[in-house]
C-alpha cells in the first residue's frame, strides 16, 4: 500500500521539501535531512535493474561493457558488469543493451524563468507578465529540461520574478511537479545602471531584472536577504555594458566596486554559500577573482593573469559557450564583421583549457529554447575539448562546482539514480547528446523511448 501514510509523515515530507534544497556546503556534506529531495516519492522497497550495453559511469575515461545498475528507491545499490553484478529477484528490468548509459546532465547555468530574450522579448517578460505567469513557464520549461537530460540544474536567477525559483525549486522537490534537482539564486546583484530594464524615461518607474545595491552595506543586506527567502547560492553581475573598438578589442564596463564585491563574498561564505559572478573581462572580472568568487560566468575575456589566480583560487569557468553562437549578427554589425563576442569568447575557452581551469558545462538556455541547451557539448568538443572531457564536465566537475559530489555527478553506489541514455557512442559522436532518449531521476523514469 505505497500510497498509505500517516498525517504525521506527510507533515514531515512537507517540512522537508518545503525547506532549501540543502545549503551546499563548501565540503562534500552528508546526507541530511535537508537531502530529502525526492526520496520520499521512489518506493523504498522497489528495485530497478537497469541492464546497459555501455556504460559512461563518470570516474572511468571509457565505456565499460554490458553492466548492471541496481536501483533501490532514488538511489543506486550496486554497479558493475552483468557477470558479476546478479539482478534481484522480482526486480523490474530496464533493458538499454542496445545503448549507452551515462550520469544525468548537469547544467550549472540556467534561467527557467526566461523564455526568450532579444526582439524586445526580455521586455515583455518584465512588464507584462506577473510573476504568476511567468512561474508556469518556468514549470514547462523545467520539464522540457529534464526531459532532455537535465537532471540538476544550477537556476542563474529569475530574471525580475522575485523569490518564485525558490518556490519551483520546493514544488520539484515535493514532487508536485516534474523537474531537474535545483540550486536556485532568486533575485541577482548589480548596481544602479548595471542591468536592464533600461532605455526608459527617468519618469516611469520600471521593474529591474536584479537587485540593485549602490554600497557593501546594501550589498550584505541583499545577500542577507536572498538567503533568507531561499536562495542556495548568490550571483552578481560585475560587468555589463559593453563595446569592441575599432581593432576589435571587447571592452566590458564594472558595475560593482571591489568592496562591493568583497562584502558580498564575504557575507556569502560565512553563511556557506557560493557566489557565482557574471563577467566578460576587464576590471569586473579582476575584482570578482580578487574577491574570491566560487564561479566566473562567461568568461568571455579572459587574459593570462586572470587565468592563473582562476587556477591558483580554485575557481571555477562556466563558459556558457552556444549562448554566444546563437545569435552572433547584432556583434557582426557592431564591428564590421570583424568579431564578435563568440570568437573572442572561443578565444578565453581555449587558453583556459589548455592551462587546465576547472571547467563546468553550462549553457545560459532561457535566450535560447529550453531543452536545447545539449548544443553547448559540440561547441566544447569544437574549441578543443575531448568528448570525454566535456562529459565529465555536465557531470562531476559541475557536480563539484555545487558541492553535491555526494549525491550526483557519477553511476555509483549511494549516490542518486540520475541516469540518461543515447542510442550511440557519445566518446565518438558528442553530439549524441543532443538525443536523449531514456531519463531516470532518482530511480523514476521520465522518459524511454528505446523500449
Ligand atoms: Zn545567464
Amino acid at each position: 500500500m505505497k500510497h498509505r501514510r500517516t498525517i504525521h509523515g506527510l507533515l514531515t515530507i512537507l517540512m522537508m521539501c518545503l525547506g532549501q534544497a540543502g545549503h551546499p556546503s563548501f565540503g562534500a556534506g552528508q546526507f541530511g535531512p535537508t537531502a530529502a529531495d525526492t526520496s520520499f516519492r521512489a518506493d523504498a522497497m522497489r528495485v530497478i535493474a537497469v541492464r546497459a550495453g555501455r556504460l559512461f559511469d563518470g570516474k572511468s575515461d571509457r565505456l565499460l561493457e554490458d553492466q548492471v545498475i541496481v536501483v533501490r528507491g532514488d538511489r543506486i545499490s550496486e554497479v558493475g558488469p552483468a557477470a558479476r553484478v546478479s539482478i534481484p529477484p522480482g526486480a523490474e528490468v530496464i533493458d538499454l543493451r542496445r545503448a549507452t548509459v551515462l550520469p544525468g546532465l548537469i547544467d550549472a547555468h540556467t534561467h527557467l524563468f526566461l523564455t526568450g530574450e532579444s526582439g524586445g522579448r526580455y521586455d515583455e517578460q518584465l512588464l507584462k507578465e506577473s510573476w504568476q505567469y511567468r512561474t508556469i513557464e518556468a514549470v514547462v520549461n523545467a520539464r522540457k529540461d529534464l526531459e532532455a537530460g537535465f537532471t540538476t540544474m544550477r537556476d542563474l536567477e529569475t530574471e525580475g520574478a522575485m523569490y518564485s525559483d525558490a518556490d519551483v525549486r520546493n514544488a520539484i522537490n515535493c514532487g508536485l511537479i516534474p523537474g531537474p534537482r535545483l540550486q536556485v539564486v532568486t533575485r541577482a546583484i548589480s548596481t544602479t545602471g548595471g542591468y536592464p530594464l533600461e532605455g526608459y524615461s527617468p519618469e516611469v518607474t520600471v521593474p529591474s531584472g536584479v537587485q540593485i545595491v549602490d554600497s557593501p552595506v546594501e550589498a550584505r543586506k541583499a545577500v542577507r536577504e536572498q538567503i533568507k527567502y531561499g536562495a542556495d547560492l548568490i550571483k552578481i553581475y560585475s560587468t555589463h555594458r559593453f563595446h569592441f573598438t575599432p581593432e576589435g578589442k571587447l571592452v566590458s564596463i564594472p558595475t560593482l566596486t571591489l568592496d562591493e564585491i568583497k562584502a558580498i563574498v564575504n557575507e556569502a561564505h560565512r553563511q556557506q554559500v557560493k557566489v557565482a559572478c557574471h563577467a566578460y573581462g576587464g576590471e569586473g572580472l579582476h575584482n570578482c577573482i580578487e574577491a574570491g568568487v566560487d564561479s566566473i560566468e562567461h568568461g568571455l575575456d579572459l587574459d593570462d593573469a586572470s587565468i592563473q589566480l582562476m587556477i591558483e583560487k580554485g575557481i571555477y569557468y562556466v563558459p556558457t559557450l552556444y549562448a554566444y553562437e546563437y545569435e552572433p549578427e547584432e556583434d557582426l554589425r557592431a564591428t564590421g564583421g570583424k568579431t564578435s563576442r563568440a570568437r573572442i569568447h572561443e578565444q578565453s575557452f581555449r587558453r583556459a583549457l589548455a592551462r587546465g581551469v576547472k571547467i563546468a558545462f553550462g549553457t545560459d538556455v532561457g535566450p535560447f529554447p529550453h531543452g536545447t541547451q545539449a548544443k553547448e557539448f559540440e561547441y566544447m568538443v569544437r574549441f578543443g575539448m575531448t568528448p570525454v572531457q566535456a562529459l565529465h564536465a555536465a557531470t562531476s566537475v559541475a557536480a563539484e562546482l555545487m558541492s553535491w559530489q555526494d549525491r550526483i555527478g557519477s553511476v555509483e553506489k549511494g549516490k542518486f539514480a540520475d541516469l540518461v541514455a543515447v542510442s550511440g557512442d557519445p566518446l565518438a559522436d558528442i553530439t549524441e547528446l543532443e538525443r536523449v532518449k531514456f531519463v531516470m531521476k532518482g530511480g523514476q523514469t521520465v522518459r524511454n523511448d528505446l523500449q
